[in-house]
């Protein structure tokens, strides 16, 4: 059996889902996957590293990159932006390893219209999409973390609908209930895909 690529496992969700968490269980056991560093131009948070959680570019950095044609997807989010290398993709998976990216939507979508023309890419991403359990829960998980006024929840919420309105236009949708159950249903669908003929190939 010939292995000819790893994956590209790509995962989206609106915020309050309780995606990072979930991602950070999941992967704690998958010591081999490789994690795509995204560039941004927002500034490092606490104990964040250039290198470690992302790359932290100007604004002219950032556009002198997307004019040289280096990212596979990049996005505004919250005013900044934010892009993954196609480096960053490409070569974890041309080397057979998976690469997990946490991008968001925009972004997916972005990767998606590119796998239509480029039929690497199109063999090696997976599209994964967290919901919480009900538009309710969400609400609730989301209030119950922020410090934000009502009329700044209610624009988060209205995002969150928006974002979840995209969940069909993923592969796969894991509902975040137990996060247990959501991290192993996570670990799973990790392991199938390397069994994809899209991936390895039979050979005597
Ligand atoms: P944060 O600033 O909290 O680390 O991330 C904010 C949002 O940006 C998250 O939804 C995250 O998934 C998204 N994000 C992180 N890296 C990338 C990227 O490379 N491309 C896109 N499109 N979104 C990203």
């Amino acid at each position: 059996m010939k292995q000819l690529y790893g994956s590209a496992i790509i995962v989206s969700g609106p915020s309050g889902v309780g995606k990072s968490t979930l991602c950070g269980k999941a992967l704690q056991a998958l010591p081999e996957i490789k994690f795509s560093i995204s560039c941004t131009t927002r500034n490092p948070r606490g104990s964040e590293q250039n290198g470690v959680e992302y790359f932290f570019l100007s604004h002219q950095e950032f556009e002198k990159r997307i004019a040289n044609d280096e990212f596979v997807e990049h996005a505004e989010v919250f005013g900044n932006y934010y892009g993954t290398l196609k480096s960053q993709l490409l070569d974890p998976v041309k080397n057979g390893y998976d690469v997990f990216l946490d991008i968001d939507i925009q972004g997916a979508m972005q990767i998606r219209e590119a796998c239509k023309k480029d039929q690497l890419l199109a063999n090696v991403c997976e599209f994964i999409f967290i919901v919480p359990p009900s538009l309710q829960i969400l609400e609730a998980r989301l209030r119950g973390r922020a410090t934000d006024s009502e009329e700044q929840l209610a624009l988060r919420i209205g995002k969150a609908k928006h974002e979840l309105s995209f969940a069909n236009l993923y592969d796969y949708i894991i509902v975040n209930d137990n996060l247990e159950l959501a991290a192993e249903e996570m670990l799973s669908l990790i392991s199938s895909f390397k069994l994809s003929t899209k991936r390895r190939q039979w050979e005597e």
